[in-house]
Order: C-alpha cells, then sequence, then structure tokens
C-alpha cells in the first residue's frame, strides 16, 4: 500500500463523522459516462451542446430533443454499484460515515445500500408529472418512447436539477449541517468545478481533508492528502483491504 493510501487508511479509522463528498468519477467506474467530458458523439448526433440540452428553458422548449439525449446519455438503468459505492455504504454501517453528499443523479449509492445521500442534483430514480404532480418511477419512464406523458396528458419531468434551476434548500441545509459537523471530509471523483456545489466545501471546518481525483482540483491548496488516484479503488482498498 502507498504511503497516500497508507495515510488515508489510517485517516479513516480515526474517524467518526466521516462524510463523502462525490461527483461523476466515482460512478464512471460503474460505467456511467460523465456527460460534461464530450467526446465526438455529442457533435455527431446532437446539435447542441450538453450544457444547453440539460437546461430548464430547453427543457421546456424542445422537450423531444431533451429526452432523446436523456434517454440516451442520462440514464443507465442496469448499472451497478463501483467500489466507492460499496465501501462508502459499509462505513455508514458501521456508524463512522455520517452522510454522502453527490453531485451524481443515478441513485447507485443507495443501491449499494447507503441511507443517508444527499443528492444535490436530483436523482433519475424519481420523477414527477409537472401538470398534477403524480410520482412516477424510472422503468414507468423508460416504457414510454419520446416525451413521456402522465394519464393527465402532463410532461413527466426528471427530478433532476437541470441548468437554470436552483438546489433544492433542504438538500443545501442537510448538506452543511453534514459538513460542519464532519471529523474527516473525504472529496472524491470530482475536479471541484461545478458550483453552487463545489462552494458547501467551505462549510467543512474540519482538519482533515482528503481528496482522490485524477486530476487538479480547486481545493488542492486546502487538503491534507491528494491521492491521484482511482476513487473506487483507493476507498475499496481502504476499507475493506486487498482481498
Ligand atoms: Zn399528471
Amino acid at each position: 500500500m502507498g504511503d497516500g493510501r497508507k495515510a488515508l487508511k489510517d485517516w479513516i479509522d480515526d474517524g467518526r463523522r466521516i462524510v463523502f463528498f462525490g461527483g461523476a468519477g466515482v460512478s464512471t467506474e460503474s460505467g456511467i459516462k460523465d456527460f460534461r467530458s464530450a467526446d465526438g458523439l455529442y457533435s455527431m448526433q446532437y446539435k447542441y451542446p450538453p450544457e444547453e440540452i440539460l437546461s430548464h428553458h430547453f427543457f421546456m422548449e424542445n422537450p423531444e430533443e431533451f429526452f432523446r439525449f436523456y434517454r440516451d446519455k442520462m440514464v443507465a438503468p442496469d448499472a451497478g454499484p463501483s467500489g466507492a459505492h460499496l465501501a462508502l455504504a459499509e462505513l455508514e454501517r458501521q456508524g463512522k460515515l455520517t452522510a454522502v453528499i453527490t453531485q451524481n443523479i443515478d441513485g447507485l449509492h443507495q443501491k449499494a445500500g447507503s441511507k443517508n445521500v444527499i443528492e444535490l442534483h436530483g436523482s433519475v430514480l424519481r420523477n414527477t408529472c409537472v401538470r398534477c404532480g403524480k410520482a412516477y418511477t424510472l422503468s414507468d419512464v423508460l416504457k414510454t418512447e419520446g416525451v413521456p406523458r402522465c394519464v393527465c396528458g402532463g410532461v413527466i419531468k426528471p427530478d433532476v436539477v437541470l441548468y437554470e434551476e436552483a438546489l433544492r434548500e433542504e438538500d443545501l441545509t442537510a448538506a452543511v449541517k453534514a459538513l460542519a459537523g464532519a471529523d474527516l471530509l473525504i472529496v472524491g471523483g470530482t475536479s471541484l468545478s461545478v458550483y453552487p456545489a463545489a462552494g458547501l466545501l467551505h462549510y467543512f471546518r474540519g482538519r482533515r481533508l482528503a481528496l482522490i481525483n485524477r486530476t487538479e482540483t480547486g481545493f488542492d491548496d486546502r487538503a491534507g492528502l491528494i491521492l491521484r488516484d482511482k476513487v473506487g479503488e483507493v476507498l475499496f482498498q481502504a476499507v475493506f483491504g486487498d482481498r
């Protein structure tokens, strides 16, 4: 085990109120693509950049194209938890981890068994009719074609936070509370470039901040520990050992 990994394991062993803050890198190991890492596919198949398609005004004005992209790129109903998801669920079971705060919308933390998951950008697993408020599951939505419609005729909107939409107040409050009370903050699989989510880290007052990310982040100078590594591999080894 490398020095960085050993130090992280020691911090986790000591931790009593660990909080994990994660991004797309946590789920890429589950085979879910980061839609921001736009590859050539987008330009060939879509006339608009992903940030445009995933915006509130685009959803309202062009729902057909929104759902074409959404079904193609944003949902992966067959994906399973990665090493990071499993390790974090285990730490919560042991009573050492108080919250997972995620920018992902795939529901994989819950699939791995985590209970207290704060989904800053919502979840594809929840869907609501914009007209009458009726709730639908992801499989309800996937059974339809084109723009999914409620029995009342209204459009069914995924409960994900689109660009131009505000984060939910209750999620922000819960995230701030968890961060303010944490004795160890592990940030993984995110370059911390998406605001306001990344700005939440300022509420962490503890001395132990560990960053696990392949590339530089905006918080590298605040971290006591930086691992330029795969977050799933690192966390799985720290929690379950070499098995
Ligand atoms: Zn309805």
